[in-house]
């Protein structure tokens, strides 16, 4: 099976006479050709599916898939009393990147912080960019304790990471707030962004490189 000189696959064909009469084999092509032009077409598909999901700077999932995905993680939440933990996750001074280096070096900051968060989460746990240098984590069946273990492996590889421009070297840092279901009683998924926000807010007002739960205090 091939579509446009590419192979897409075999068709395998048995017949109990001896071999294939002409009549048989021109609808074994017919057929070829069709499997060929369908299986194109699936493939097509699905791979502007994958495109319209992905952002296209740092290869982690666009805001409007992130927001899809809450609102479903979110109902099945409430269906099956399972916890949901969000995160929102902003660089630190990134303004100051941007103005000091230029615009390609903050965008190279923005690709580091996301790969560093795409390597720190398990299967099934996503990360969406959220808006320029904001990023959203969706940690399905976790507490705000457990995405606070996962927060603080982020914040740490980030202060660990190391960011060149020619010889000078980068320091990067992030600030995380964090809000979980059932802990906070939510009723709609947007809530929860809400006050994971607010937990960022006060992460960034007690001195920022901090990961912040929603209603506790920040620690120094
Ligand atoms: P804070 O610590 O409070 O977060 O300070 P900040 O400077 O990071 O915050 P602010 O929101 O003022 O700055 C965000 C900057 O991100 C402003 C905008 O120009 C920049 N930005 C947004 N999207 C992109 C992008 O795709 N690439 C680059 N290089 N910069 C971006
Ligand atoms: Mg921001
Ligand atoms: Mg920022």
């Amino acid at each position: 099976i091939e579509f446009k000189g590419v192979n897409l696959g075999v068709l395998v064909a048995a017949t109990g006479a001896d071999e294939a009469d002409e009549h048989t084999e021109q609808l074994l092509q017919l057929f070829s050709r069709s499997i060929g032009l369908a299986i194109n077409n699936a493939m097509t598909h699905s791979k502007f599916q994958r495109l319209a999901a992905i952002d296209g700077l740092t290869n982690v999932y666009n805001r409007r898939f992130g927001m899809d995905r809450l609102k479903e993680d979110f109902s099945r939440s409430i269906r099956d009393s399972s916890s949901l933990a969000v995160a929102m996750v902003d660089i630190d001074h990134f303004k100051r990147v941007n103005d000091t280096y230029g615009h390609l070096v903050g965008d190279k900051a923005i690709i580091l912080v996301s790969s560093i968060i795409k390597s720190s989460l398990r299967d099934g746990d996503i990360v969406a960019r959220y808006g320029g240098e904001e990023f959203l984590i969706i940690l399905h069946g976790a507490s705000s304790e457990d995405a606070v273990i996962v927060c603080e492996r982020i914040r740490h590889k980030v202060n660990d990471s190391v960011l060149r421009d020619g010889d000078q070297q980068i320091d990067l840092a992030v600030s995380i707030g964090i809000a979980a279901y059932p802990e906070q009683t939510v009723t709609k998924e947007m809530e929860l962004i809400d006050i994971a926000d607010q937990a960022l807010y006060n992460a960034k007002n007690n001195g920022r490189n901090r990961v912040v739960c929603f209603g506790q205090i920040a620690e120094g």
